[in-house]
């Protein structure tokens, strides 16, 4: 049997934000990834919540982790310590949600394997807790809850990757060569909300046989998912960040 190479695209964040989502689905496409997952954060802050999570849910099937977003947009509790702006749209998420929906973001796990690759939103020390990983030390608590050698994230918004050979190095990248024997935690970056002042749909591509993480830049109608923001009434300032990339 022929044996076609495993590509994984790993896409985070995706935040409701359909016209980035279509321009990465059309990127995978063209770089022939085979296999999708994603790190957690499917609706709020952008306008397409529904069609979002059934693209993802249809691409990815079990292969999904909860984000914070996806985990309080999906039950009734009282918002603590939500941002005024994010807790705006997770109210009119809540709205647009029904139950079938509700109930399939409200099930997904905190963690995954997926074959050699691990999975979590924010950090796998206390997944629940939505900590932020931007610096090694941070990264190294995490570490210490890793048994694959390599991890994806997201909820940071910023494509940041570690390294761990001992000690803990880290920093924006482009091109990783998966090395045995070490351990990697990868911010895979956001497609439907960069926060790294480059406003492109960002996520990762994982080759299997060459031992590779890529992460991608893809240009979008940013135009075009801020009108759908404004169109549904949703915070101004949720458009506007989206052309800064912050
Ligand atoms: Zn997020």
């Amino acid at each position: 049997m022929y044996h076609v190479p495993r590509r994984y695209a790993i896409l985070g964040d995706v935040h409701a934000n359909l016209v980035a989502l279509e321009a990465v689905l059309a990127d995978c496409r063209e770089q022939g990834v085979t296999n999708y997952a994603c790190v957690g954060d499917l609706v709020g802050y952008n306008a397409q919540p529904i069609p979002c999570l059934d693209r993802i849910r249809e691409l990815c099937g079990p292969n999904v982790v909860v984000g914070n977003h996806d985990f309080v947009c999906s039950r009734p509790d009282p918002l603590l310590g939500f941002h005024p702006l994010a807790k705006a749209v997770v109210l009119w998420t809540r709205e647009q949600l029904d139950s079938e929906r509700a109930e399939y973001l409200r099930l997904l796990p905190e963690t995954r394997t997926v074959e050699t690759f691990m999975m979590v939103h924010a950090t796998l020390d206390d997944p629940l807790s939505w900590g932020y990983v931007f610096d090694k030390l941070e990264a190294e608590v995490s570490f210490s809850y890793q048994m694959a050698p390599v991890c994806f994230y997201g909820h940071s918004h910023v494509p940041t990757a570690f390294e761990k050979a001992g000690i803990v190095r880290g920093g924006l990248y482009r091109n990783l060569l998966i090395t045995p024997g070490r351990k990697y935690l990868i911010n895979v970056g956001s497609v439907g909300q960069p926060r790294d002042g480059d406003p492109r749909a960002a996520y990762a591509i994982y080759d299997l046989a060459a031992n590779t993480v890529e992460l991608r830049r893809v240009p979008y109608d940013v135009a075009a998912a801020q009108k759908l923001i404004r169109d549904a009434g949703l915070p101004e300032q949720a458009a506007a960040r989206l052309a800064q990339g912050r």
